[in-house]
């Protein structure tokens, strides 16, 4: 799934495009289990926490009522969320791109599309599920 960034500076943060904003649900949102939310939640420091009240798809389209979402943001491009069930379970989500189905670009590749290399030691990967272009110097 294709997202663009919306520009939109929070938290000292760059929002990733989620269609909207309050009342939609952030790009590829999705239930995990808890297990795999503790996992993120204790691996990563939050960079940012929002709270939304949805009651749209990600198209767009009203869908009534209005399920309330706490976001903590792990980069500007993803992060987990909590929501409740009426009778208050939590519902754990991630969302966004963890950006870990990339490949890496090469010199004439990254030349041909206009894309920063610097050469041997420096590294481009691009996120095959949304298109996030990231650059690494590994002369270090
Ligand atoms: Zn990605």
């Amino acid at each position: 799934m294709k997202f663009k960034k919306m520009g939109e500076v929070r938290n000292g943060m760059t929002i990733p495009a989620v269609k909207g904003d309050y009342n939609y649900p952030p790009a590829n949102l999705c239930e995990i289990s808890q297990e795999e939310w503790a996992k993120l939640f204790f691996l990563w420091h939050p960079k940012g926490q929002e709270n939304r009240q949805i009651c749209r798809d990600a198209e767009g389209k009203y869908v009534g009522g209005h399920t309330e979402l706490q976001m903590w943001w792990q980069d500007e491009y993803s992060g987990i969320a909590l929501s409740r069930t009426g009778d208050n379970q939590l519902i754990y989500h991630r969302f966004g791109c963890p950006h870990e189905n990339t490949k890496e670009l090469d010199q004439d590749e990254c030349r041909t599309r206009g894309i920063y290399h610097s050469g041997r030691q420096y590294h481009v990967t691009e996120c095959l599920e949304c298109g996030y272009v990231h650059g690494v110097d590994s002369s270090g």
